[in-house]
């Protein structure tokens, strides 16, 4: 039987045969939280494990010279690399979470998602054995279109999955997605620290294999636990009463599944026969464009064709500033694998005693600083809320970003220190830990507000296409972080004070225009039903 959110905890408890004490509201067997919060957080923890170990990895081992293992690529091209795949993997969130609604189910999803991500960092390890030549770049590039398309599959949807074991909504889903934002960090944090370590100084490949084993676990304990735990909850797709139009909806589902993997296959074999010599920014330029048209089109056609009321068109009107603002913070964000990494491995003194500390060890302070700080925000906010201090999204958004836009102002002086000396200074690493701190809590900020608010916001039948379009701003993010993250470069000196000051004047002015709209939004919400479910007042 499907579990439906309208389910009851009794009928659900029928699904997992158990006593009805047992799920829902009454199931606590997980820190106070359902048991199937344990599979999805674990789950959901390797796979962060994997895919934080590795993306950091990348830009370094692209960008290494031939002699060191690496392929060699200049740092603009490396870094585009990264940007498009960090933006593929986020974009491929929108047909996974529809391949996963019609066809699949979420828990077949997600379970084939883990499959293909695990084959994809396999495919990736064998490449060090095949060498940098073209068989060697063949097994990279595949393992990495692989986990692109199987975190499609299982992001979004062990995400749908957590909102599932809440059919009461309310504080509790909340609570619950905070504990699974954890478990993200908790993976990130260890997957930097392992991998960093093992691919900087043994081998790239032994941290390429170290993500893959991470992702392997985390595949055997969803296989092994999923069922067990999550019973008929995200089992089926969600079904048309009429038999024939479902029938219709999977072959259509099917015929684009096909078209999609077939022209990526064709454009791979392509580039792989030297057809044509793929431009990675170039690539990704008109990528940003396609990503921004995506997101237009997409508004305007609900607005236009969506069947919306007139208090929806204002909330999904607010979703899209939402969308605007954050893809501007991720933009700043998600430099953190390709300038701030290069800038830990060229410009940072790692040395401590003896031992010099992995440069991709950096990566792991944002998330060392979510698990410390993430429990004071959730108190912060709510003590602030009973002082009468109710901050709404827009103003949490504009924080959020003037926060980022302190960390980047850190790394102006840090990179100017670097250029004054004609870049023989390794500077302290505080200047790093300090802009890592102040990014952390922007995206406290911004991160789970966003979240919640695409729940809370959006119409009731879009919420899945609206968690999609809010990955959609971390795709446009990664993209951006990845064009401009080589302009860290010691060939190159000027470009990175450049760099830091556009990114924190960007920042800055973001968070001065959201702050002053966020006034006019929150009188435009006043006449709005709902307004306070919708958590903007
Ligand atoms: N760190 C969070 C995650 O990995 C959010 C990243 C993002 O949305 N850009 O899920």
């Amino acid at each position: 039987m499907a579990h439906t959110p309208n389910e009851s905890p009794r009928e659900a408890a029928a699904t997992l045969d158990l006593p009805p004490t047992q799920t829902g509201f009454a199931d606590t067997r997980f820190f106070g939280h359902p048991r199937g919060l344990a599979t999805l957080f674990g789950t959901e923890m390797w796979e962060r494990f994997s895919f934080y170990g590795l993306r950091p990895l990348l830009v370094l081992f692209m960008a290494a010279a031939l002699t060191e293992g690496g392929f060699g690529l200049p740092r603009d091209q490396a870094s585009a690399i990264v940007g498009i795949y960090g933006a593929s993997v986020y974009l491929a969130s929108l047909p996974g979470g529809w391949v996963a609604d019609r066809l699949l189910g979420l828990q077949r999803a997600i379970f084939i998602g883990a499959v293909l991500i695990t084959g994809g960092h396999l495919s990736i390890g064998l490449s060090g054995l095949a060498g940098p030549g073209t068989a060697g770049k063949a097994f990279f590039f595949l393992g990495l279109i692989l986990i692109v398309l199987g975190t499609g599959l299982l992001k979004p949807n062990i995400s749908a999955i957590v909102g599932d074991l809440y059919p009461e909504g309310g504080a509790r889903r909340d609570a619950g997605f905070s504990i699974f934002y954890m478990g993200i960090n908790i993976g990130a944090f260890l997957g930097q620290l392992i991998t960093g370590f093992l691919g900087e100084t043994v081998g790239w490949h032994y941290g390429f294999g170290a993500a893959g084993v991470g992702m392997f676990f985390g595949l055997v304990y969803y296989a092994y636990s999923a069922k067990r735990t999550l019973g008929g909850i995200g089992e089926g797709p969600t079904r048309h009463p009429d038999a024939a139009v479902q029938a219709r909806q999977e072959r259509q589902v099917k015929l684009f599944t096909g078209i999609g993997v077939g022209i990526i296959a064709l454009v791979f074999i392509l580039a792989l026969a030297g057809v044509f010599v793929p431009d990675a920014q170039a690539i990704g330029k008109s990528m940003t464009f396609v990503l921004v048209g995506l997101a237009v089109s997409y508004f305007a056609y609900i607005f236009a064709m969506g069947g919306l009321d007139a208090g929806e068109k204002k909330r999904v009107a607010v979703i899209v500033v939402l969308f605007l603002f954050a893809a501007i913070f991720w933009s700043a964000f998600e430099q953190a694998p390709t300038s701030l990494n290069l800038f830990a491995a060229d410009f940072t003194d790692r040395q401590f005693g003896g031992f010099e500390m992995p440069a991709v060890w950096f990566q792991s302070i944002n998330s060392a600083f979510v698990i410390l700080l993430a429990p004071i925000f959730a108190v912060l906010w709510v003590s602030l809320a009973r002082r009468g201090f109710d901050l709404s999204s827009p103003t949490k958004f504009a924080l959020g970003l003037a926060f980022a836009g302190l960390g980047f102002f850190m790394m102006i002086f840090a990179a100017n220190i670097v250029v004054s000396s004609g870049g023989a200074t390794k500077v302290s690493p505080w200047w790093l830990v300090g802009s890592y701190f102040f990014q952390t809590v922007g995206e406290l900020c911004l991160s789970p507000v966003g979240l919640s608010s695409m729940t809370k916001l959006s119409p009731r039948k879009y919420v899945g296409q609206m968690m999609g379009i809010w990955f959609l701003a971390s795709a446009v993010g990664n993209l951006i972080g990845g064009l401009v993250g080589g302009h860290v470069d010691p060939e190159k000196l000027e470009q990175m004070p450049e760099l830091f000051t556009t990114t924190t004047a960007s920042l800055m002015i973001a968070a001065v225009v959201l702050g002053l709209l966020a006034i006019p939004i929150r009188r435009m919400m006043a006449t709005a039903p709902d307004v306070r479910s919708a958590g903007v007042h």
